[in-house]
């Protein structure tokens, strides 16, 4: 049943209901049905298989699937042997019907009147390489905890079950969060965060070494972007972390041409970086690279994740259920990815979309559920 769950994922039907409409009406016979190993059960059950999967069990194909993937050397690290794991917080299946007694709540104002919407968090990890990224894990937050709590829980476990794989650990400005940060570098780990205002005195530390005229400053092209940056290490002016950081701004121009008008516009955004990692490790561009990370990759992965593969759909309203479809949701999209990169060929990969070849996927689950005409 686990392998129905994994067809249903993989030919992003998007509900349990769908593989029960094509497949469960006059007890045909499909290639699908030799696949999952017998007739397909209904929703509900699936629904229910999904809530008693052995999370952990999950976890480990994923651990598996990233070290045959590194032994293979299809995983290859960024400049300076860098393997940098994301940990991205995330919300799923906000509802005004379902709920559980794990449920987040809020309450939402429509005109006049007040309800209460339901839903859940987690973080999850992947994993930056060069060429693309893994899904590598996702921990549900608990009621009445922060992200954080949930984001440290994530990274005991990645460090006891895949401590070689990541030596880097990056995240949004809520990751600067000194118990979180301690924890990576007793790891003998690096981490880099976006840097706020949160943490004013090293902000002005910063600003005032660059206003004092002090700083070198560091100017070259990223992701269609001009980028000028200054990089001063050896702050200790964060003084609940306990040790030095390095301070990294970029100032960003880029380009756009307005759509309506075709007229040209320049924007730009500035952004800051603390970390751990010193300058022989990573260099200003390097940071430039890992501190935008998350951003491309929320552009890419996780846009795609919700749009294309359905991850912000409950499928069934329990949190193992949630984590159990999250995790093989994380193995399908890897699959689908490496096989794109690895096992099609250039031709077709530069002559057609990702989303086209996920169609044909589907087109063929519905065309073999179909009866012959
Ligand atoms: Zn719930």
């Amino acid at each position: 049943m686990v392998a129905a769950l994994f067809f249903v994922l993989s030919a992003r039907l998007g509900s349990l209901n769908a593989v029960e409409e094509a497949l469960g009406k006059g007890g045909r016979r499909t290639r699908w049905h030799t696949w999952i190993g017998g007739d397909l059960p209904s929703a509900d059950r699936l629904g229910e298989v999904a809530a008693l999967i052995e999370t952990d069990d999950l976890r480990a194909v994923l651990y598996d699937h990233h070290g045959r993937r590194k032994r293979k050397k299809t995983l290859p690290p960024l400049p300076g042997g860098l393997r940098v794991l994301i940990l991205d917080g995330h919300e799923v299946g906000a509802s005004y019907l379902r709920n559980c007694k794990d449920c987040y709540s809020r309450e939402v104002k429509h005109g006049d009147e007040v309800r209460t919407q339901y839903y859940h968090r987690y973080v999850m990890a992947y994993l930056l390489c060069e060429g693309g990224s893994v899904l590598l894990d996702v921990e549900m937050q608990s009621k009445g905890k922060g992200e954080i709590d949930a984001a440290m829980r994530l990274l005991e476990r990645l460090q006891e079950k895949c401590p070689r794989a990541f030596n880097v650990v990056a995240g949004d400005a809520l990751y600067l969060d000194p118990g979180l940060c301690r924890l990576v570098l007793g790891y003998g780990k690096d981490f880099i965060a976006v840097l706020k205002n949160e943490n004013r005195d090293l902000i002005k530390d910063f600003r005032g070494l660059i206003d004092f005229g002090d700083a070198a400053t560091v100017d070259f092209q990223y992701n269609g972007r001009q980028c000028h940056c200054h990089d001063i290490e050896g702050f200790g002016s964060w003084s609940q972390l306990g040790s030095e950081v390095r301070v990294v701004s970029s100032e960003e121009t880029r380009t756009v041409r307005r759509q309506l008008t075709k007229e040209k516009e320049t924007l730009t955004s500035e952004w800051l970086w603390a970390t751990s990692l010193s300058k022989d490790k990573a260099n200003t561009r390097t940071i430039v690279r890992l501190g935008h990370g998350r951003w491309d990759i929320e552009n890419q992965g996780f846009n795609e994740l919700v749009n294309q593969w359905h991850a912000d759909h409950i499928y069934h309203h329990d949190v193992n259920a949630i984590v159990a479809i999250l995790l093989l949701l994380y193995l399908v999209y890897n699959l689908f990815h490496v096989w794109l990169d690895r096992a099609l060929k250039p031709q077709l990969r530069e002559k057609y979309t990702a989303l086209h070849f996920a169609r044909l996927l589907k087109a063929e689950f519905y065309h073999e559920a179909s009866p012959p005409t």
